[in-house]
């Protein structure tokens, strides 16, 4: 089904506040010209198509920088105007990357495919239920690793078959409700980053632990794929993540769940409501409810530390299925979410909405989006209201442009 309207001309916004990945900026026009910004601010060009975005907002297309997806993952997320998924565990082949880049009427993904992780370590305990298919398979969706030998094939394996970046999981269990994994040794996660950095590619890492996230810093890791929650960081642990270089992406829709929230208010909400599936909103009605002794007060007082210690922070959810689980999250809806706890934890509503657009098209090298400019993808996400005032308006779409094509009847 095609759902798309052909904007084979150009398109005029006009009247609108442009937050433009970095600021709100003083221009009130954008001109989309195929797939790309011709113009920010200037003229209405003559025989544009003219849309009037009086009491709006124009913003770059979101990044999630964190989740696990699929095509449909990719089709909710870009109602939302999330137009890029970062996948950080999937099965994106280079024949699936293909049709992705063709499509216009779903996000478009990056990803590491496999992950690095020991026999029966996380995320297997997910799937090691009795059922014989999933043992027999498992191993070779898995090809797991035990010493840095297997770590340096992995990483070459993953790079041939087109990973974007390698993901690493220093995971123990004791803050997910399985305690005793099997973890990576030091030097296997040492050659695994080592060998992704010869080859230029970026490392992040899943870490829910203070100690796992110092093991990954102390490796040379580029990311931290989620905020550690067993305790409150020293501020030595703060030091040495910022002066690392690494960037972190808090996952906080994730933690809450983790902590026994559920979001049943954001599948309530008609600007949700009316874009997911049943099975998606039941998920996000449900909670994890891992960690119930956690508290969002102390995850939002680490991440002010590392903002405060100058660490870039990347918004991204932990989507991955609609499984009873996993709830609390839905593609597109929970990056959303997100954006309210990081502002809940006390940055601005222009630090959020960088964090899901300019830092991440930075830290992850997608040179072409993540920014309103001239040459820049015309992934674009019109919204009424000011989000830079009331953060919860990101919810409140008018409009997606993806690759210039405007999304219909969102
Ligand atoms: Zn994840």
């Amino acid at each position: 089904m095609d759902n798309r309207l052909k904007t084979d001309g150009i398109t005029a916004i006009t009247n609108i506040r442009i937050f433009d990945g970095e600021n709100v900026i003083n221009d009130k026009t954008v001109v989309i010209k195929g797939s790309h910004i011709q113009a920010v601010g200037g003229k209405v060009p003559v025989g544009a198509s003219v849309i009037d975005g009086r009491g709006k907002t124009l913003l770059p297309g979101l990044i999630d920088s964190h989740v696990h997806t699929d095509f449909e993952g990719l089709n909710d997320a870009l109602k939302f105007g999330v137009t890029t998924e970062m996948d950080m565990q999937g099965h994106w082949p280079i024949k699936k990357r293909k049709e992705v880049a063709d499509r216009n009427d779903i996000a478009d993904v990056r990803s590491p495919g496999m992950g690095i992780t020991p026999k029966g370590g996380h995320p297997t305990q997910y799937m090691s239920s009795s059922s014989l298919l999933i043992r027999l398979v498992l191993p070779f969706v898995f090809r797991f690793v035990q010493t840095p030998e297997e770590a340096v094939k992995f990483v070459d394996k993953q790079i041939t078959g087109g990973s974007d970046y390698i993901k690493i999981f220093i995971e123990d269990g004791s803050c997910i409700g399985y305690p005793g994994l099997p973890v990576l040794d030091d030097q296997t996660i040492r050659a695994a980053i080592n060998e992704a950095h010869r080859h230029n590619k970026l490392t992040i890492v899943h870490a829910t632990t203070a100690e796992a996230t110092k093991r990954a810093i102390d490796a040379g890791i580029d990311g931290l794929g989620h905020l550690f929650f067993d305790r409150s960081p020293s501020p030595q642990l703060v030091e040495d993540i910022a002066s690392s270089g690494a960037f972190i992406i808090p996952t906080l829709v994730t933690l809450s769940s983790a902590f026994g929230n559920n979001a049943a208010w954001l599948a309530n909400d008609e600007r949700v409501r009316s874009k997911l599936s049943k099975k998606w909103l039941d998920a996000l009605s449900r909670c994890m409810n891992v960690y119930p002794q956690g508290k969002l007060e102390e995850a939002y007082t680490t991440i002010r530390a590392l903002r405060d210690a100058g660490v870039d922070i990347l918004a991204g959810c932990d989507v991955a299925d609609p499984l009873p689980m996993l709830g609390g999250l839905a593609h597109g809806a929970s990056l959303h979410h997100e954006l309210q706890l990081l502002v809940a934890a006390g940055l601005t509503p222009n630090e959020a909405l960088r964090a899901a657009t300019s830092t991440p098209a930075r830290r992850f090298g997608l040179t072409d989006r993540g920014r309103i400019a001239p040459g820049a993808l015309a992934d674009l996400l019109l919204v009424d209201g000011n989000p830079l005032t009331d953060i919860s308006d990101t919810l409140s779409i008018h409009a997606v442009w993806h690759r210039g094509d405007q999304l219909a009847a969102i």
